[in-house]
């Protein structure tokens, strides 16, 4: 079964034109036979008209960048094929200026003719018409028919687009766009191919551990595959070969990071980071970013940096405001890059004092590093697959807060609500925070012989507390069910092993609820089965609690909790 949502036997580019603009309201028209965008509204000033165009597949561009300060129309094709010369020529005949029409072209032999025979027509119909050609990308250099065009396109179009609307004439259009074109390289990685639209398979295989280094944005593979590195390296080699291809820069660069359509802005933001870094350390300034997916290859995983060795005097264009549906308009980079500049961290990350454990607060480490895996997946089953990391992430930043290896319960259990409260993350974390923080305030001062009625009544206050900030109650289905019957009763009952198999009994019921808090609520009866995760941690920490006033670890239940944390 295809994986893509492409309606059967339709044509994507047609049907995809008017919802692709359909957030421009009145300001952009479609035309569905022949295909192609035009601004209705374009700018007053506007002696030249700009059209551009080329294979579907590469949303937003073209048709997002139709608008004041952008394109006067945009000619899709059918997925990674040229638009037809008659599009084009519809679509340049309708936008068409006293001034001319520039076509933007990118690289590609298909575009180039029909673009030509296009603007022979219009030539012959009385049109001043010029091309700028965009063949920025890297990848390709060196081959007969030149590079390809890429993801310059959008640097050029939105210059030139700014330029149109101050009135410059076609002859500084073209000369402008053709230096800004000449400026700028582009390279694009990929660790996973397009969904073929017609096999919905795709379009090729990228072995695991490698990524495809100068991919096209047309489901080409790739001149080069090589093993995959750490992005900041990634970075640091795709920056270097597009310095190195470009001319010298003293007025700095605009940088394009952007998104071949399968990869998160997350990922294109992280990218962003390590290229201002790797950019700043080789001297280089960058005036302008823009990141996010302009020009995709369907839904490629993988990126592209462009990289405009950039005039001082594109600059207000390139700033200029830019009223499309696609490209904010861009900023200005301060002089000092806030970017990577480092937070004001954390007083206690690497603080020298780091202390010897107490063998309990380690051997707590240690089994929830042995239970990580298998909290992920109970999680992963009713939730989003991550308490045993936020655990075990907690369990570290207590380690790094340890009181000493003589530490008694209270202090170990302060350093672990600290922890829990300051530094993890998810719905479990600080409310565990919360519990131990009332267990540590119970046990403090205590007289070993009182701890178990002092640690039951912590307990209990802690699951008001959980209660209060959360809204839940025992029967929710969370860390609470495991909590609740282990401190049972007015006063509740000293905490000792009964209190510990309660819990575990609790925790196991909580297979048979239905969530109605946390994440496991949206998925309703469909987490029944396994028991919840907060509260299979919940029977772990309070083994570890009794087992540690008994002298053995896990209180004996060792093999209950085994099971309980495997789903038995
Ligand atoms: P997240 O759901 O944010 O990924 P975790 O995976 O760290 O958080 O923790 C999930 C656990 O948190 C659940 O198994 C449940 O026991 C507990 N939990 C979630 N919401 C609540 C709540 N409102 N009250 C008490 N416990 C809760
Ligand atoms: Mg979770």
């Amino acid at each position: 079964m295809a994986r893509s949502f492409f309606a059967d036997g339709a044509s994507p580019s047609v049907h995809a034109l008017p919802g692709l603009v359909l957030v421009a309201g009145s300001a952009v028209g479609v035309s569905t036979a022949p295909a192609y965008v035009w601004a209705r509204q374009p700018a007053a000033g506007r002696r030249v008209a700009l059209v551009s165009g080329g294979g579907a597949g590469h949303e937003p561009m073209h048709a997002g960048f139709v608008g004041v300060g952008g394109l006067d129309a945009a000619v899709p094709g059918e997925v990674f094929t040229s638009p037809h010369n008659r599009q084009v020529h519809a679509a340049s005949a309708r936008v068409a200026k006293p001034g001319g029409i520039v076509h933007v072209v990118k690289n590609y032999t298909g575009d180039r003719i029909n673009f030509a025979i296009a603007a022979e027509r219009l030539r012959a119909e009385g049109h001043r018409v010029a091309e700028v050609l965009v063949d920025d990308d890297l990848g390709s250099e060196g081959q007969d028919v030149g590079r390809r065009g890429t993801g310059a396109t959008v640097v050029v179009e939105k210059i030139l687009g700014a330029a149109a609307d101050t009135g410059a004439d076609l002859d500084d259009l073209v000369d402008l766009g053709r230096r800004v074109a000449a400026r700028s390289r582009t390279l694009a990685v990929a660790h996973g191919a397009q969904t073929s639209p017609e096999t919905g398979e795709p379009a090729f295989e990228v072995a695991a551990g490698s990524v495809e280094y100068g991919v096209g944005i047309h489901g080409e593979t790739a001149a080069a595959t090589i093993d995959r590195d750490d992005l900041g390296t990634l970075v640091a080699r795709m920056v270097g070969d597009l310095l190195a291809a470009l001319p010298d820069a003293p007025e700095g660069y605009l940088l394009l990071v952007n998104g071949l359509g399968g990869t998160g802005n997350l990922e294109l933001a992280h990218v962003a980071t390590e290229a201002a870094r790797v950019l700043d350390e080789a001297g280089r300034r960058v005036r302008s970013a823009v990141t996010g997916t302009v020009v995709s290859a369907l839904d490629m995983r993988g990126f592209s940096i462009t990289l405009t060795a950039v005039e001082e005097d594109w600059l207000p264009h390139w700033f200029a405001p830019h009223d499309t549906v696609a490209l904010p308009t861009p900023r200005p980079v301060d002089d000092a890059p806030a970017a990577y500049a480092d937070g004001d961290g954390d007083a206690r990350e690497g603080a020298p004092e780091d202390r010897e454990p107490s063998v309990w607060l380690a051997g707590l480490a240690a089994t929830f590093d042995a239970r990580r895996a298998d909290l992920n997946a109970l999680d992963q089953r009713a939730g989003d697959g991550d308490i045993g990391t936020n655990v075990v992430n907690g369990m570290q930043a207590a380690l790094r807060r340890a009181p000493g290896p003589d530490a008694d319960l209270a202090a170990d259990l302060a350093a672990v609500a600290g922890a829990f409260l300051d530094d993890v993350g998810g719905s479990s974390g600080p409310l565990l925070g919360l519990v131990f923080a009332e267990v540590a305030g119970a046990a403090e001062g205590t007289a070993d012989g009182d701890l178990p009625t002092a640690l039951a009544a912590g307990l209990r206050a802690g699951q008001d507390a959980v209660s209060r900030v959360g809204g839940a109650v025992p029967g929710d289905r969370t860390l609470l069910d495991a909590l609740a019957p282990a401190v049972a009763g007015d006063p509740p009952r000293p905490l000792d092993r009964d209190s510990v198999v309660a819990a575990i009994d609790g925790a196991r019921a909580t297979a048979g609820l239905v969530a109605t808090r946390g994440r496991a609520s949206y998925l309703g009866e469909r987490a029944l089965g396994a028991p919840d995760p907060g509260a299979v941690v919940v029977a772990i920490i309070l083994a570890a609690i009794v087992g540690r006033g008994l002298g053995t670890p896990d209180a004996g239940v060792g093999d209950d909790l085994d099971d309980l944390v495997a789903g038995r």
